[in-house]
């Protein structure tokens, strides 16, 4: 509820202003082997969503399709994709257009840490290229409150992320 002296319109939502990376190794979720991910915003109006993915040791993110665009900035780390030429690397912006289908790779020791803002939904396939599984606003906001129950932080600890 706001108070009567904000300046903020009515139903204009809270801002949000937290330390991108966490001082509490249990805000990072875990996705896949080696791979985790930490919310940062939760946007389930836009149906969209902003994290650090982090991959430590060699690890690898499954075949996917993004419908929406996808925008990702490089903190740490190297990594490529199967499908193309190109090495990210630290400072990288990333545009990725809807249609864009590809494998995350990291091969280096290295831990990497990358900003992505992925919009609708990731779609799993299959080398053939069929849907075997896909991700979204609310199946990360489930991952969430799985695993932050999961570790004592009690499953409403990912409400501060949803706007
Ligand atoms: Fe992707």
């Amino acid at each position: 509820m706001q108070d009567e002296n904000s300046v903020l319109p009515p139903f204009a939502k809270q801002d949000l202003i937290i330390d991108a990376e966490p001082e509490d190794e249990r805000v990072w979720v875990p996705q896949a082997p080696n791979i985790w991910f930490r919310p940062l915003l939760l946007n389930t109006t836009a149906g969209a969503w902003f994290n650090l993915l982090r991959v430590r040791r060699s690890g690898v993110l499954t075949r996917h399709r993004h419908p929406a665009p996808v925008y990702g900035y490089v903190i740490k780390g190297h990594w490529h994709y199967l499908e193309h030429d190109f090495v990210a690397s630290p400072g990288k912006f990333l545009f990725e257009p809807p249609g864009e289908t590809h494998t995350l790779v990291v091969d280096s020791d290295d831990e990497m840490i990358t900003l992505f803002n992925v919009n609708g939904a990731m779609i799993y396939v299959d080398e053939n290229g069929t849907t075997i599984g896909y991700e979204d606003v609310f199946t990360k906001i489930q991952m969430c409150m799985k695993h932050y129950h999961e570790v004592g932080l009690g499953s409403d600890y990912v409400e501060q992320f949803i706007r």
